[in-house]
């Protein structure tokens, strides 16, 4: 089956628009991707005709709430591959979901001399929890080193195991270098000495299937706003045994089955982790978003998307004062100018309607790692990029060359 770009963009308005004076050429998509009308009608219609509280519903609109936000949630779980719904659960997004586990289980679990092992390649948000969670409780974070290839250095990482280490918490796809980290034998190392896994997969879930179930990691984030849904809705999947024997984080209303001033008893999973009033209509968005990609064969999706990192990469490779930072394999490429500032160049492809990212990408210590103190140039892509976009980004950076 041939994949139409063309039509398929007009699902996406935001695209359809000029910027700057110049048709949108959005290629920041890892930093959020835009909404197709299924997700915005989602929305729509639930603040125009289901607007109400779930989970006391004594009234109709309070009960069809209720069952959209609890069919969103059954749709992220079949979209994952979970075992059922009672695994998945509301947050925020990635960074808070990342926190949940991080002040449940973390807090609560880890001891002196207890290890997190992370990778140089992390996002600050799966960097700083576990920071906070060690300066609390001993608990010693070790870092897998990079290849000179900028990729995780599997032999070094073998070394770092042990049997103190407790928690794996690592990227699936890098957002600063879209480089796809070996996920599957990083969990099978922290397996062999009991280890729990984390997996950061906000960079993964719009780009290719996922199957937790397939990976066997123990937790599992992501935000939706990067996989055409909502922001300020996300999902921690978590093994139901651990889910269970973690206390909550946050508490208050809508996680209780029963309070007294003496006692509280807590909501059976996933509710005694969402305290207070969801994102109702985030959710609801995010299982659009979700019956959206359904409705499309992500293979062909996915093959589109490698035409264009390629075409994007032999283009930027063709240009003898560019350099490309590390191999990107999945969504992002990252890469510098010699004597640009990253800054500028961006300034000069958003006057000819290009978005793109610079700077270090939430991802610092990456940065320093890799000798890069002005950060870099992030194009990144989704499947309703075009061979036009990428030509566009080619011809911007000729363009603005003159400039400098
Ligand atoms: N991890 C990765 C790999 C990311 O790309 C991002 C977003 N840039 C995050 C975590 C944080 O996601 P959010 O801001 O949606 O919580």
């Amino acid at each position: 089956m041939a994949l139409d770009i063309h039509t398929l963009r007009l699902d996406f308005p935001a695209l359809a628009q000029s910027v700057n004076g110049h048709p949108l050429v959005y290629l920041d998509n890892a930093a959020t991707t835009q909404k197709p009308q299924g997700v915005l009608d989602a929305l729509n219609h639930y603040y125009q005709s289901q607007n109400a509280n779930v989970h006391r519903a004594a009234h109709a609109l309070s009960g069809q709430a209720t069952h959209a936000f609890e069919a969103a949630r059954s749709k992220v779980a079949r979209f994952i591959h979970a075992p059922d719904a009672k695994h998945i659960i509301w947050t925020r997004g990635t960074t808070e979901a990342i926190n949940l586990v991080a002040y449940s289980f973390g807090m609560h679990s880890l001891k002196a001399g207890d290890e997190i092992l992370l990778s140089t390649l992390e996002h600050h948000a799966n960097i700083v929890p576990w920071q906070q969670v060690a300066a609390a409780t001993g608990a010693i974070i070790k870092v897998i080193p990079l290849t000179e290839h900028a990729e995780l250095d599997l032999t070094a990482a073998a070394a770092l195991f042990s049997t103190r280490t407790r928690l794996l918490a690592i990227s699936q796809v890098s957002n600063a270098l879209g480089v796809i980290n070996p996920i599957k034998e990083l969990i099978a190392l922290a397996k062999q000495v009991g280890a729990l896994t984390l997996v950061d997969g906000a960079q993964a879930v719009g780009h290719f299937p996922v199957d937790v179930q397939a990976l066997d990691c123990d937790f599992y984030v992501f935000s939706g706003h990067k996989m055409f849904g909502p922001t300020g809705i996300g999902v921690l999947y978590g093994k139901r045994a651990l889910l269970e024997q973690m206390p909550p984080w946050q508490t208050g209303g809508e996680m209780i089955r029963q309070v007294s001033f003496e006692h509280t008893s807590f909501g059976e999973l996933p509710f005694k982790f969402e305290a207070g009033t969801p994102n109702i209509a985030g959710a609801i968005g995010l299982g659009a978003a979700i019956d959206y990609l359904s409705g499309l064969d992500r293979s062909i999706l996915a093959e589109h998307e490698q035409s264009l990192l390629q075409q994007l990469l032999a283009g930027l490779t063709a240009m003898p004062d560019v350099h490309i930072i590390g191999r990107p394999a999945a969504g992002a490429v990252s890469f510098i100018i010699d004597d640009v500032h990253p800054q500028d160049l961006a300034t000069l492809l958003d006057m000819q309607g290009i978005a793109v990212r610079t700077g270090h990408h939430c991802a610092m210590p990456l940065m320093q790692a890799l000798g890069l103190s002005q950060g870099t140039i992030r194009a990144s892509l989704a499947f309703y990029n075009t061979a036009d976009d990428i030509a566009a980004l080619l011809a911007g950076i000729d363009k603005a060359r003159e400039f400098f």
